[in-house]
């Protein structure tokens, strides 16, 4: 069944608004793969992960703990398996990357400082991370 016009305008008006994370993730899973990293499409994301991709995810604050992290429509992990692990928690932040756009990242950044400022915990507590963890049932703990 073909899809219906509004619905692919929709669909690539939220592509387009999360481009400028999608770039992002893009030139860092770009790199790594010129470092022994893979990429696959795995539903709406580009999932890049081991080598260069990473050697990134695990320099990241906590990075040993990260399975993976979204930006934009790209999804950056530490292997293949971690990226299964963790899907229904990224495929969160894909949406909200859609509602979001460009404001996503800086009001992630304040949602975490306001967390912390007011004594909650910065990662666990974000609503964002909420909202992520609730959809899969919080699975999967960092
Ligand atoms: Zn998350």
């Amino acid at each position: 069944m073909r899809a219906q016009p509004i619905n692919r305008i929709v669909f690539i008006t939220r592509v387009f608004w999360a481009s400028p994370n999608t770039i992002l993730g893009l030139i860092i899973g770009g790199v790594g793969m010129c470092f022994g990293g893979r990429a696959r499409i795995c539903g709406r994301a580009i999932e890049f992960y081991d080598g260069g991709t990473k050697w990134f995810v695990q320099r990241l604050p906590h990075g040993q703990f990260t399975l993976a992290l979204t930006l934009g429509h790209t999804i950056l992990g530490q292997t293949d398996a971690s990226l299964d692990i963790s899907r229904k928690h990224e495929t969160v932040h894909i949406l909200q990357y859609e509602r979001w756009g460009p404001f996503l990242l800086p009001a992630y950044f304040l949602s975490s400082l306001y967390m912390w400022l007011i004594g909650r915990r910065f990662y666990r507590d974000n609503p964002f991370e909420r909202e992520a963890y609730d959809a899969d049932g919080g699975e999967h703990d960092l």
